[in-house]
């Protein structure tokens, strides 16, 4: 047995005859040359590939000011007291109470600027 020295992929013996199994190559599975004991090659090198978990670490980030990006919804003949800009985007929400009647947030589409009004 001197013949078969340390090859790239580190032979394995079969655990019931102890000879040496043969290179598991392409095959899925190797099978003792003399017991014919089948091994699956995935002993040989899933070890260290399960082993090690790559954790999804892709968190969004808090871009919480980003709003009048997406919200490209009605606009209104307003100009934006900041660039001078032409129709602005609003939106409306509800305060507390109906009493206070709602508060409208206007957006400029161009230099991102906002403006809330009560109404
Ligand atoms: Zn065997
Ligand atoms: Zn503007």
């Amino acid at each position: 047995m001197a013949s078969v020295e340390a090859f790239e992929c580190d032979p394995d013996f079969c655990p019931r005859c102890g000879s040496i199994l043969p290179l598991p190559g392409l095959l899925e599975v190797v099978s003792c040359t003399l017991c014919n004991f089948q091994k699956d090659t995935s002993d040989f090198e899933g070890i260290e590939v399960h082993s090690r978990k790559v954790f999804n670490t892709v968190k969004e980030k808090t871009t919480t000011t980003k709003q009048a990006d997406e919200s490209v919804g009605p606009m209104v003949d307003r100009k934006c007291p900041n660039c001078g800009h032409e129709g602005m985007t609003y939106t409306t929400r509800q305060t507390r109470s109906a009493d206070e009647g709602q508060t409208v947030f206007y957006g400029c589409p161009q230099c991102k600027f906002q403006e809330t009004e009560y109404s």
